[in-house]
C-alpha cells in the first residue's frame, strides 16, 4: 500500500505520530510551515528539522506523489514537467509565467478517452485516472519552482476532468481551503471540460466559484461531429444547457474554448453563428489557433484569426485570442502528450496518422 500524503495528513494525526515518535510537538508546526507554505517537496527541504526524524518521516509518509522525471524551460518563462507516478504511468504540468501572476496548467488523466481528433493528449486513449494527491502535487511542484504559492489554476492539461470529478472536486476543494490546504482563491481556478453534461451538473451542485470552460469548437454539431469521436460527443444545445445550470449554481461566467482551424471552423459565417450561441450562454470567447500535433490541419493566418476575432467583439462578446506559450517545449494547449511506461518515443511527423474522423 502507498504511504500517506505528508500534505494531506492533518495536524492531530501529525501531532499523534510525532508523540509516538517521541518528538515534541513543536516539530508539528515546522513540518506544516514546510510542506503548507514553503511549497517543499521533499523531507530534506526542512532545513531546521533533524535529520534522523526526516528519515523517520521518509519511512511513514510521501512528500510528493510525483517524480519529475524531464524539465523544460523555455525562454518565454514557461516550464513543462514529465513527472513519473508510483506506477511509473507519466503526467505532464504546464507552468505558465506572466508579469502579473503565474497560472498552473494541470492533468486529470493519463490520456483521454474522448480522443479529439487536433490532441496529442487524446492519441493514446485512457490509461487511467490520476488520484486526488498527484493531482494537488502538480500544483506544489509549480508552486515549488517559483518560491511560493501559485496564484491561478487551470485543469487543461491532459484528460477529461468530468470523467474524474470523484478526485479533481477534493482536490480541488484542499486547493482552496484556507485552513488545510492550500488557500487558492475559487475564482482564480478555472476547469475545462469537452461538453459532459452530467459532469458539468455534478460540478455546478459543489456551488463553488470555480471558473468553468466549454471547448466547444464549433458553431454547430455537424462541424463538431468532425473534431469529437462520437462516443462522448453531445449535442451542443444538451451541453448548453447544462452550462446555464452551472452559471446560475456558481454565479460564474461561462467561457467558450474555439480551436481555430483552417477550413473547418473558421470562416466568418462560422464567427457569426458562435457569437449568436455565446449571446444566447452569456458567455466569453477565448480563441485558441490550432497548435500543430500530429494531423495535417493548421492555424488560420493572423490576419484570419483577427477578423474571427472582431466578428465576435463587433457584436458585443468579450473575446480574446490566447497567447501562444510554450510551444517550442511542447507545452501549449493539446501537445501534451500521454506516455506509459516502459515511455514509448513519440511518433514522428513523417508517421503521423491524418486525423480520426467519425463514419458519417
Ligand atoms: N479535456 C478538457 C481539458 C484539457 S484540453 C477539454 O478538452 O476541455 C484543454 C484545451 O486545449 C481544450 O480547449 C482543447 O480543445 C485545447 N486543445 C487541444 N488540442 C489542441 C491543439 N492542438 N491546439 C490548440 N488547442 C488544443
Ligand atoms: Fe481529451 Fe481535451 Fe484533448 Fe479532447 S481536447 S482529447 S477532451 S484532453
Amino acid at each position: 500500500m502507498s504511504k500517506p500524503s505528508i500534505r494531506e495528513t492533518d495536524e492531530s494525526t501529525l501531532t499523534a505520530w510525532l508523540k509516538s515518535h517521541n518528538q515534541p510537538a513543536f516539530r508539528a508546526k515546522q513540518i506544516r510551515d514546510w510542506f503548507f507554505s514553503k511549497m517543499a517537496v521533499s523531507f530534506d527541504d526542512m532545513a531546521n528539522v533533524p535529520k534522523a526524524l526526516r528519515e523517520e518521516l521518509a519511512q511513514d509518509f510521501t512528500p510528493c506523489s510525483l517524480t519529475p522525471s524531464t524539465v523544460l524551460r523555455a525562454d518565454d518563462g514557461t516550464v513543462k514537467w514529465a513527472s513519473e507516478l508510483s506506477d511509473g504511468a507519466k503526467v505532464e504540468t504546464v507552468l505558465i509565467r506572466a508579469p502579473e501572476r503565474s497560472t498552473v496548467c494541470i492533468s486529470t488523466q493519463v490520456g483521454c478517452p474522448v480522443r479529439c481528433a487536433f490532441c496529442e493528449s487524446g492519441r493514446l486513449g485512457l490509461v487511467r485516472n490520476l488520484k486526488s494527491v498527484e493531482i494537488i502535487d502538480q500544483v506544489i511542484i509549480a508552486s515549488h519552482e517559483l518560491g511560493h504559492r501559485i496564484d491561478n489554476v487551470v485543469v487543461m492539461g491532459t484528460g477529461e476532468p468530468m470523467f474524474n470529478l470523484d478526485n479533481l472536486i477534493p482536490a480541488l476543494n484542499y486547493l482552496c481551503d484556507m485552513e488545510n490546504g492550500l488557500g487558492i482563491s475559487a475564482r482564480n481556478i478555472t476547469v475545462s471540460t469537452s461538453g459532459i453534461p452530467n459532469g458539468i451538473r455534478r460540478l455546478a451542485d459543489q456551488h463553488r466559484p470555480w471558473n468553468l470552460a466549454l471547448s466547444l469548437h464549433a458553431p454547430n454539431d455537424k462541424i463538431r461531429s468532425q473534431l469529437i469521436p462520437e462516443k462522448n460527443r453531445h449535442r451542443i444545445a444538451e451541453i448548453l444547457a447544462a452550462c446555464t445550470e452551472y452559471r446560475e449554481a456558481t454565479g460564474r461566467m461561462i467561457t467558450f474554448e474555439y480551436v481555430l482551424i483552417d477550413g473547418m471552423n473558421a470562416s466568418e459565417g462560422n464567427a457569426r453563428d458562435l457569437a449568436r450561441l455565446a449571446h444566447l450562454a452569456r458567455a466569453k470567447v477565448n480563441l485558441i489557433p490550432l497548435n500543430n500535433g500530429s494531423t495535417t490541419w493548421k492555424a488560420p493566418s493572423k490576419e484570419q484569426c483577427q477578423q474571427f476575432l472582431d466578428i465576435l467583439t463587433a457584436s458585443g462578446l468579450q473575446a480574446t485570442i490566447r497567447l501562444r506559450k510554450g510551444d517550442k517545449i511542447k507545452a501549449a494547449c493539446g501537445q501534451l502528450v500521454a506516455k506509459k511506461s516502459p515511455e514509448k518515443p513519440d511518433t514522428p511527423p513523417n508517421e503521423a496518422k491524418p486525423p480520426r474522423r467519425d463514419k458519417k
